[in-house]
This record gives C-alpha cells, sequence and structure tokens, in this order.
C-alpha cells in the first residue's frame, strides 16, 4: 500500500529524519509514537508531498509521491497538525470548497459532504462558522476534510492533541470507525494513546525508526526483564541456599531487612517462571513470604528507554562508526581501482612503444628500400 524507503531529511547540518524505511499494509491502524521534536511530523508531510524529501522515496499505491503526485494524493487523506480550516467558512461551504479541491465527481459531491458529516457527527453544526466551533469540533472538520474523495490512507498528526479528555475519548472512537473502511496512519507522542488504537507501533526518536511491530511483539522482544522482588521472614543464610538451588536465576542480591525478614532481589532468565520452586522451597523449610513482586518491563519502560537521549545517541554513534567505516572501504576500492587502472594504462603504454616501434622499425627498412630503388636508379 505504502512503501517508505531510506527517507532522510536534512535541515541544515541536521536530519529531522534520518534513514527511514517501513512499509504500511492495507486495513490496519499505524501509530508513530516519539516525543517532539522526533520527526513525525516531517515523515507524514513528506508521505503527503507536503515537503520533499532530501533523499528516499515514497511511493502510495505505487504511485511515486513526487513524480506521480497526482495519483498518489488521491490515495491519501491528511489532517496536519495544524488543520488547513478556513475560519469565516461554515462547515458546510468549507467541506463544498474541499471536494472541488479534490477533484470530487460534481454529482456525488453533496453526497459525499453528508456522509463525512454524519460519520464525524458534525451534521447538526453544519451552518456554523468555522471560528465559532469548539477544539473538538474543528478536529472533527478537519478528519471530515480528510476523508472526502474517500482516500484509502488517512494520515492524521497528533489527533488529539490539546483536546480536553471527552473530546479525546471522542476523536479515539472516530478513528476506530475510520479503521472500518481506510488504512489509517496516526502519529501521537502519547504511548497509551498508540497502545490503545493502533495494531501497529512505530517508535521514532530522533528521526530515527528505533523499534517497531505490535504492542505485544515489542513486550516479547524488548520487554524480557523479568526480576522478582522478594520479602521473606527467614534468615539470610537459609534463604541465599534455596535461591542457589533454584535453576533459571540469573543472579541475586540477599538483605537482612526488619523484624527477621530478608529483602532478596532476583533476575531471572527471561522465559524462566520460578515462583512455583521459590514458594514450594521456602516453605518446605518454614520461611514465610512476605511480599512478592515478579515485574516484567512495562511497555512505558520500553518506550522511555528506546526514546531516551542516551540510547538514540548510542545509535547515532553506530551510524557514524558505520558510515565512517564504509567511507573508509570505498576509499580502500576506489584506490585498488585507481591502481589497477594506473597499471593498465602503464601496459597500455608499453604497448603503444612496441607497436610504435615495431612500426619505426618498417618504417626504416621502407625508406632504406626506398633509398635503394634511388640509387639502382641513378646507377642505371
Ligand atoms: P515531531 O512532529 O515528531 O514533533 P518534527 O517532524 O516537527 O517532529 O521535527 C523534527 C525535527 O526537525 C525537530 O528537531 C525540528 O526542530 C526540526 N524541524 C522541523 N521542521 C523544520 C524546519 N522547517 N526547519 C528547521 N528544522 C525543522
Ligand atoms: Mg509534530
Amino acid at each position: 500500500m505504502i512503501r517508505v524507503s531510506n527517507l532522510s531529511k536534512k535541515y541544515g547540518d541536521h536530519y529531522a529524519v534520518k534513514n527511514l524505511s517501513f512499509e504500511i499494509d492495507k486495513g490496519k491502524v499505524y501509530g508513530f509514537l516519539g516525543p517532539n521534536g522526533a520527526g513525525k511530523s516531517t515523515t507524514m508531510n513528506i508521505m503527503t508531498g507536503y515537503i520533499a524529501a532530501t533523499e528516499g522515496d515514497v511511493e502510495i499505491d505505487g504511485h511515486d509521491i513526487l513524480k506521480d503526485a497526482e495519483e498518489a494524493k488521491k490515495c491519501i487523506g491528511y489532517l496536519p497538525e495544524i488543520p488547513p480550516l478556513y475560519q469565516d467558512m461554515t462547515v458546510r461551504e468549507y467541506l463544498d470548497f474541499v471536494t472541488e479541491l479534490k477533484k470530487v465527481d460534481k454529482k456525488e459531491r453533496k453526497n459525499q459532504v453528508e456522509e463525512v458529516m454524519k460519520k464525524t457527527f458534525i451534521t447538526d453544526m453544519q451552518k456554523r462558522l468555522i471560528k465559532n466551533l469548539s477544539k473538538g469540533y474543528k478536529q472533527r472538520v478537519g478528519l471530515a476534510q480528510a476523508m472526502i474523495g474517500n482516500p484509502d490512507v488517512i494520515i492524521l498528526d497528533e489527533p488529539t492533541v490539546g483536546l480536553d479528555p471527552k473530546q479525546i475519548i471522542e476523536i479515539r472512537e472516530l478513528i476506530r470507525e475510520l479503521k472500518k473502511d481506510h488504512t489509517v496512519i496516526l502519529s501521537s507522542h502519547i504511548l497509551s494513546e498508540v497502545a490503545e488504537v493502533c495494531d501497529e507501533i512505530m517508535i521514532i526518536a530522533k528521526g530515527r525508526m528505533v523499534a517497531s511491530g505490535t504492542a505485544e511483539s515489542l513486550l516479547n522482544e524488548l520487554g524480557s526483564n523479568n526480576t522478582i522482588e522478594l520479602t521473606a521472614k527467614g534468615s539470610k543464610k537459609e534463604v541465599t541456599e534455596i535461591l542457589k538451588s533454584i535453576n533459571g536465576i540469573k543472579s541475586c542480591t540477599v538483605d537482612n531487612a526488619s523484624g527477621g525478614c530478608v529483602e532478596c532481589f532476583i533476575s531471572c532468565n527471561s522465559d524462566a517462571e520460578i515462583r512455583d520452586d521459590l514458594n514450594k522451597k521456602l516453605a518446605s523449610k518454614n520461611i514465610s513470604i512476605y511480599r512478592l513482586v515478579n515485574d516484567s518491563k512495562s511497555l512505558e519502560d520500553i518506550f522511555l528507554e528506546l526514546t531516551d537521549d542516551a540510547y538514540v545517541e548510542k545509535i547515532e554513534k553506530e551510524e557514524s562508526e558505520k558510515e565512517e567505516k564504509e567511507k573508509a572501504l570505498k576509499a580502500k576500492q576506489k584506490k585498488a581501482k585507481k591502481s589497477i587502472a594506473e597499471e593498465i594504462v602503464e601496459e597500455l603504454k608499453d604497448d603503444e612503444t612496441v607497436e610504435e616501434t615495431e612500426e619505426s622499425k618498417e618504417e626504416t627498412q621502407k625508406e632504406a628500400a626506398d633509398d635503394n630503388e634511388n640509387i639502382n636508379k641513378e646507377e642505371e
């Protein structure tokens, strides 16, 4: 449906987006999740043809967004971060105007406007001036304009930003409705929103895609932080002995605590489930468990970790090291090619000298023959 390949956008020396590649399939809701300044709007503006990329391509249903802009744009409806609303038009006038802009067939215009107003619950507001609408309603008008032309893909940049909680719930419900007929891509800096509404999540930080997948797969892949905090009534020695006998523990600490208790922090292998074993063994020694907390990383933890400056800087460093290596390799190859080329030129030169000598030999022989002929003639 949409293919984004090696997309980069540079402002001066700064990359707003760096080497982004991904594919969007039909019928799902995709979420661009990232903190402010991550590059979400820039990516969306490039995907919708609002701005050009420094490098890379965007293909929508087989149409290049720049070379085949008209066809590509027919497939997408876009609600930018700041909706392009004309404040002095009524809702109806504005939506009529959008059908003209999008070159909707004249016969279909009225029907389409009525349909999108119905779907976004703004029919009652159609005679109101846009400037007199609440932010929530303005956002619905923005959604309605994106739906005109019945595009396959609807792209929404931070559709709930600045709305109150009730409006946020309403817009999220609308997005779920959109999913029935469209592929939806939305951006947000709010994890819970993306996790709630989207089938696929792409986490973006500093213009880079740092992870992607379903919430479940992200948790499985990145949330494998399997720890147990335990408070038990027993001696440090006994508890330590028991912990030593349990399989699946990576490391642990055991400290004395008040009331004859010990506090343990146990780090387990990602797929280990030690609680049954732990329970039985402690019980067999009459050691009571006062508190046991099994903690694995939440999606929130993963998001914070992946978008943390230090993590992204590490990726940047690895990236620039890789680039340097590639550059050095290319320079080496170029040098090798040059020396091969120089060798060939040298060889050719040598060949030419040989040919020249042979040619000049022939010439000398010819000259000598001519001279002989002349002498013979003179003698005659
Ligand atoms: P997001 O939408 O995720 O908050 P943006 O795509 O708006 O992020 O911005 C990504 C980065 O690109 C930011 O560092 C921002 O300052 C920079 N940026 C965006 N637009 C421009 C511009 N027109 N000129 C210079 N820098 C820009
Ligand atoms: Mg933005």
